[in-house]
């Protein structure tokens, strides 16, 4: 049982999460805030219970991946908002799987809007704000030395896996998994651990009937209603009973 006392100084502050170091030098407490960005930081907000909402998210879907034998950071929602995870040296690769091709593909490529993308497109960019976090092939990563050629093989192949796991979990809750963002650390043995968060902040998620947008887009889009629509794909997702066994732990 993790008690407040056990929460140390802050590691890391990102753009919606905090890092808080812990009692164990191998644990982390990765707490949500309510912050929500768009557009390379431009567009700014604050919704009050997006973090909790994401944090039951991400919890209920590292959990459903555990159970199919992918090593990811999490190890309890000790509170909502608040997951007590590996600590991992993270690598700074944003690795995006694609279903159906739109956003940014579509900007840059002649794709069809909502073409189905079989089989899926995986893309690496660099997570690097100076630079944009710009599109990556295997030969810069390496040269970059953001990780080797089989370091980046493991990290396609488990990322597939991932695909494949929530696009059938999802695809159960009425949801469509259009595409989504990972990434990946190290922890202190060295292997691949998939980490940061899995949420309607980094995923697209449509209604499988409407189509109708379940995620950031909505933001992005300046919809009046995005959090109606967080704590809608939350209540799709994570079972009342999912929340009364993390309350009770
Ligand atoms: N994504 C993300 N963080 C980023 C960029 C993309 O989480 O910095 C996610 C995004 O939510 C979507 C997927 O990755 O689910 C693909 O995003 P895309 O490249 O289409 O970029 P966007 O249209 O969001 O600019």
């Amino acid at each position: 049982m993790i008690k407040m006392s056990d929460w140390k100084n802050l590691l890391y502050a990102g753009k919606a999460k905090d890092v808080y170091e812990t009692d164990k030098e191998d644990e982390v407490i990765v707490t949500f805030r309510d912050d929500i960005t768009a557009g390379d930081g431009e567009k700014k907000d604050n919704l009050q219970g997006k973090g909790n909402c994401n944090s039951l998210i991400s919890s209920k879907l590292f959990e459903i991946l555990e159970s199919n034998g992918v090593k990811t950071q999490y190890i309890d929602l000790i509170k909502t908002g608040s997951m007590l995870s590996k600590k991992l040296e993270m690598i700074p690769l944003e690795v995006i799987a694609r279903n159906i091709a739109t956003g940014s593909l579509l900007k840059r490529f002649p794709f069809k809007e909502n073409q189905k993308l079989d089989p899926p497109i995986i893309q690496m960019d660099y997570k690097n704000d100076e630079y944009h976090d710009p599109m990556l092939n295997d030969e810069i990563t390496i040269s970059l030395g953001l990780a080797t050629q089989e370091e980046l093989d493991e990290i396609k192949s488990i990322t597939l896996k991932i695909n494949e796991i929530l696009s059938k979990f999802l695809k159960e809750k009425d949801i469509l998994l259009v595409d989504f963002k990972l990434e990946f650390g190290k922890d202190s043995k060295g292997n691949i651990v998939l980490g940061d968060e899995i949420s309607p902040d980094t995923c697209r998620y449509w209604d499988i009937h409407t189509l109708e947008t379940l995620d950031k887009d909505s933001f992005r889009q300046g919809k009046d209603n995005v959090m109606d629509i967080y704590e809608q794909v939350c209540s799709m997702i994570v079972d009342e009973e999912d929340i009364k066994r993390w309350n009770s732990d």
